[in-house]
């Protein structure tokens, strides 16, 4: 006999729990919800990333959704008494040139419209923040210093055990095979343990969101990239916070890690770039491990950038997806399948944007508050655009 439960969240990373999490503390007591994650929680991106929160974004729907995730974490942290440790080291963006400067220069006001503490840095004050930086030739910098990092894992963790606490079902080594659909309307899910019917389901599969919507015969505009990073301890004991630092020109970026080891990493949103297509299965079966055009990437950077660094020890390097749209911001909200909801396509920012998808979604499905999110963050927006986007049909079991 079929399971019956009013929603089924697909995918365990931070985005499907925060839902899990939001609707626990919110919904009535005999409203069911099942949470399935084929492997374990936090398997996918989520494990993979350097669980950095900032606040220099250049729109505002990114940063009011980055601040709303803070407050909810902020929450969680009481609620829970996890201590979830967010490491404010501040975050520290490089610009090269007049035209990078300006850019910058605009986006202070920006942020600064939305409650954001940033402060320009000229290369002297930079030094004194960063005294292993080369700063020759760099035009300035914005800096955030209440931003920082947390453990993913841990935040996900928390969220999870709340979300249990409040009832949520949450079932590992479950794998959604099929949505059911009929007349327009989603049925529910079959699984590899069973059916499960729910009038709705939400695609909170991370990199695996474009074989969810296969399941009801749609595509999502997302492109999967290689984000990879590598963990080096420096020769010479690091004695003062190395803030999170991302250099615009190049994508390049680092911050230190607890133990003394610091993190280098390149931010790339290309979702244009010419890069076949990846099978998230296949990728984090096989390909975990950074490749030797990244490694080179990186020593070109640091002996340019950090050249006191490059005699450092490699402690460790690993390779994870990041979701990307062709905006690179993510897709929430319904879909033309009544009931079936989808929360995807982060774009390397779904560790801070994740707590407040989770707020969003919740809100919708158990009062449906029309969020103003959920409009701008829209599926809809890619329709007609040259993105591959097909509507969604028609497919039952
Ligand atoms: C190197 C790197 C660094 C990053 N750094 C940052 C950062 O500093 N800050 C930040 O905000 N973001 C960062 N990100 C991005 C961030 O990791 C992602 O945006 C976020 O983890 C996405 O979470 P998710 O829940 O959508 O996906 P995932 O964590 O991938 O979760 C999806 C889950 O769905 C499960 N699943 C898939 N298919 C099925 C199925 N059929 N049935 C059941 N379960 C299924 C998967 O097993 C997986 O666990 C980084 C990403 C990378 C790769």
């Amino acid at each position: 006999m079929a399971m019956i439960a009013d929603v089924v969240i697909i995918g365990g990373g931070i985005v499907g729990v925060s839902i899990a999490y939001c609707l626990g503390l919110k919904k009535p007591r005999k409203f069911r919800v099942v949470l399935l994650e084929k492997e374990a929680l936090c398997s996918g991106s989520t494990s993979k990333s350097v669980g950095v929160i900032y606040l220099q974004h250049f729109t505002r729907v990114e940063i009011e959704l980055i601040q709303w995730s803070l407050e909810t974490i902020r929450h969680l942290d009481e609620r829970s008494q996890m201590r979830l440790d967010f490491n404010k080291i501040g975050f520290i963006h490089l610009c090269h040139g007049n035209e990078e400067a300006d850019r910058l220069r605009q986006n202070l006001s920006l942020q600064k419209g939305a409650g954001v503490q940033v402060h320009w840095l000229e290369c002297q004050d930079l030094l004194k923040i960063i005294p292993q930086l080369t700063v020759s030739d760099v035009s300035g910098a914005a800096f955030t210093p209440d931003d920082g990092y947390l453990d993913p894992y841990l935040l996900t963790t928390a969220m999870a055990k709340q979300a249990r606490d409040a009832g949520i079902e949450v079932e590992v080594g479950t794998e959604v095979e099929a949505v059911i659909v009929e007349r327009e309307r989603v049925r529910g899910v079959m699984t590899n343990k069973g059916k499960i019917e729910a009038p709705t389901v939400i695609n909170a599969a991370g990199p695996w969101a474009g074989i969810i919507a296969k399941m009801v015969g749609s595509t999502m505009p997302i492109k999967l990239i290689r984000g990879q990073i590598l963990a080096v301890r420096p020769k010479t004991r690091l004695t003062r916070v190395v803030p999170m630092t991302l250099d615009m020109s190049t994508g390049f970026y680092f911050r230190e890690e607890t133990g003394g080891l610091i993190l280098l990493g390149k931010l790339d949103k290309a979702f244009d770039a010419d890069s076949g297509p990846i099978d998230p299965d296949d990728y984090y079966e096989y390909k975990e491990k950074p490749d030797d055009a990244f490694k080179d990437f990186i020593i070109k950077r640091v002996n340019e950038k950090l050249p006191s660094f490059n005699d450092s020890q490699l402690v460790q390097g690993w390779v994870g997806l990041r979701t990307v749209t062709p905006d690179c911001l993510p897709i929430l909200g319904e879909t033309e399948v009544k009931g079936f909801l989808c929360a995807t396509g982060f774009s390397g920012a779904g560790i801070q944007m994740g707590p407040a998808t989770g707020q969003i979604i919740s809100d919708f499905i158990l009062d449906g508050t029309p969020s103003p999110y959920l409009e701008i963050l829209s599926r809809r927006r890619f329709l007609g655009t040259n993105h591959g986007l097909l509507p969604f049909t028609e497919k039952s079991l």
